[in-house]
């Protein structure tokens, strides 16, 4: 592991912080962005900041709809962010949940959050320090999620988004 070279990493949650929170949006031409999601995003890569999203994805358990259908709006998520001169380093989602229709996503996950899985993943997999690393989120199960990992958790009002990173990084600067 480089980790001479590991860089801290922003968490963000998906749903309700870089996209409007709707009801398990899952089609890119009814995504609403969250206002200065790009300008947000462009302020954590000129930071020096890994950005991995890391998202409970329970419509997939609920058969709303496939992993295929989360794939592909991921993959549009990162085009448009790359169109707008920004970089989503990684998306980490869990599909499963404890009451799913379907029986292969009906169980407990140490990747869904309040629980850790996903960013401890992502921490093990790149080379990525916890040590100046924080998560943002809209929800408790964010801000736990954050807790157990022992990283800083945000948590997001709305508003614009690139307000509040700015905020963040403020604050990390001075501390
Ligand atoms: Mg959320």
């Amino acid at each position: 592991m480089e980790t001479t070279r590991a860089r801290p990493c922003a968490f963000l949650d998906r749903d309700g912080v870089l996209i409007e929170d709707t009801g398990y949006p899952h089609k890119p031409a009814e995504a609403v962005w969250t206002p200065g999601v790009m300008a947000a995003l462009r302020r954590l890569n000129q930071a020096g900041l890994a950005v991995c999203l890391v998202t409970n994805q329970a419509g997939v358990a609920r058969g709303l709809y496939d992993e295929e259908t989360v794939a592909r709006f991921h993959i549009w998520m990162a085009a448009e962010a790359r169109a707008a001169g920004a970089r989503i380093d990684g998306f980490a989602y869990c599909p499963f949940h404890e009451a799913a229709q379907q029986e292969r996503y009906r169980r407990e996950s140490a990747r869904r959050k309040p629980r850790a899985g996903m960013i401890e993943d992502w921490l093990a997999l790149f080379p990525l320090r916890r040590e100046g690393s924080f998560l943002i989120g809209d929800r408790e199960t964010d801000m736990a999620a954050a807790a157990a990992a022992g990283i800083p958790g945000h948590l997001f009002p709305g508003g614009d988004l690139d307000v509040f990173v700015a905020g963040i990084l403020d604050q990390r600067a001075a501390a």
